[in-house]
């Protein structure tokens, strides 16, 4: 068997449709897999450690990474800047190893022009309602943000097509069981003998 380069795991859609639940949840039974921690410039939610959850940084701090090309993607997304670092996920990708990124739309698009070869997979909510009531009920966030993640959410959503898959995520075990199995199916696509 050849083992060739790493595969570039793209997991995306709207905020509070449970991406980050999906992911974690992955990771406790996935091993192979590696996560990419994303930069960001948002503040820390309770709990939330710099170097595990993200890399927390200024603005400025931020600018000067896009400005020096360190980031394979980067999205301003409800007034903070959110990026990929790109020495990790070349490396870890070169090394054989599978990088998994969990970013906003915006974002994956980028990495689909630099990583064609990459598969992109689209969480949904069963409903915009469903969604609305998850990141209500998450507490973490006003009731601006709440709407200009809606309506964030409302416009990503409009993305699905571009996706090489689509998982609803209306039970967590059946989503995360969904993921694995796309994980499972592009290796056996690329395996060769
Ligand atoms: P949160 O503030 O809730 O942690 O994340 C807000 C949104 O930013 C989520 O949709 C999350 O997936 C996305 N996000 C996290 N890291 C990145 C990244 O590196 N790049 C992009 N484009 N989005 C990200």
């Amino acid at each position: 068997m050849i083992k060739e380069k790493g595969i570039l795991f793209v997991l995306s859609g709207p905020s509070g449709v449970g991406k980050g639940t999906v992911r974690k949840a992955l990771f406790e039974q996935d091993t192979e897999l590696r996560y990419s921690i994303s930069m960001t410039t948002r503040n820390p939610r309770e709990g939330e450690e710099d170097g595990i959850d993200y890399f927390f940084k200024s603005r400025d701090e931020f600018e000067k990474l896009v400005s020096e090309g360190e980031l394979i993607e980067y999205a301003e997304y409800a007034n903070n800047y959110y990026g990929t670092p790109k020495a990790y996920v070349e490396q870890t990708l070169e090394e054989g190893k599978d990088v998994f990124l969990e970013i906003e739309v915006n974002g994956a698009l980028q990495v689909r022009e630099n990583f064609p070869e990459g598969v992109f997979v689209f969480l949904i909510p069963p409903s915009l309602e469903e969604l609305k009531d998850r990141i209500v009920s998450r507490g973490t966030e006003t009731e601006d943000k709440i709407k200009a993640r809606l309506e964030a959410a409302r416009g990503e959503i409009d993305m699905m097509d571009k996706y090489d898959y689509v998982v609803v995520n209306d039970d967590i075990d059946h989503a995360v069981e969904k993921v694995q199995s796309i994980v499972v199916s592009e290796h056996c696509k690329r395996s060769r003998v």
